[in-house]
């Protein structure tokens, strides 16, 4: 199998062991993401990477991300500008500002002028995330990725070999497999990685089990098996996060 720049940090997520390949392939996405924009590199100080921040700003779980990387000068410099646009963004709501009609004239969600609400726009403020958008950006990158590397037997068999998914990313897959999915591979996809979701599941849900009864006084001296982490492992697979993972910081 021929390694190319885009198919490596594919191939070697499906190698990593991870209880999801795309979770594995999302974090260092995120990482390289925050390292980009906060990182040495300074990027907050070229004028359109910051025309992007200030427009986008970040998500309450990125502004996190953000503050535990520990630029702190990088992220005030961003935070200055973004909110001196979203000051004058504000004064304009505030300025403009209509009473929502009624209750039972209008739908709630429009103004009586027809606009929608403010607090729409708000929210749309809230939630609108320069990291999120980078990131999004690198996993359509990774899932056309996979799909084209289905053609290769060794990539086919890395991909049975693995532990499956989480339920967030195996929902995307199938979701991305109707556009994507080559024709000549649609029996071997769904043929494995439903098998394969479920197999994996079982797993985790088994080390959960065994967790549990490893709480009662007389398995204290049993083994642990697999299942000292699966309280962590369970949680990637039903939601795909990395919660025991340190805060990713600035070296
Ligand atoms: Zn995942
Ligand atoms: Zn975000």
């Amino acid at each position: 199998m021929k390694e190319y720049i885009d198919t490596i940090p594919v191939s070697e997520a499906f190698e990593s062991g991870d209880e999801c390949p795309f979770c594995f392939m999302e974090r260092a996405a995120e990482q390289s993401a925050i390292r980009y924009v906060a990182g040495p590199g300074a990027s907050y100080m070229e004028p359109n990477v910051r025309a992007a921040t200030d427009k986008d700003g970040f998500c309450v779980r990125h502004m996190k991300k953000l503050y535990d990387y520990g630029n702190t000068l990088g992220s005030v410099l961003m935070l200055q500008t973004y909110m001196a646009g979203l000051l004058q963004e504000f004064q304009a709501e505030a300025e403009n500002f209509e009473m929502p009609p009624k209750k039972g004239l209008f739908s709630a969600k429009k103004q009586a002028s027809g606009k929608d609400a403010c607090w729409k726009r708000l929210q749309q403020r809230v939630d609108s995330c320069f990291l999120c958008n980078k990131i999004e950006y690198n996993m359509r990158r990774f899932y056309h990725t996979f799909f084209v590397l289905l053609k290769e037997p060794e990539f086919r068999q890395k991909v049975e070999q693995s532990k499956g998914f989480c339920l967030r990313h195996f929902a995307r897959l199938l979701e991305t497999a109707e556009e994507e999915l080559p024709n000549g591979q649609r029996e071997w996809f769904y043929g494995t990685v439903f098998p394969l979701m479920e197999n994996n599941l079982l797993r985790v849900k088994e080390d959960l089990d065994w967790l549990v009864a490893k709480y009662d006084y007389r398995n204290a001296g049993k083994p642990w098996g697999t299942a000292q982490d699966a309280l962590q492992r369970a949680m990637q697979k039903l939601e795909g996060l990395h919660p025991a993972d340190p805060p990713y910081q600035d070296k």
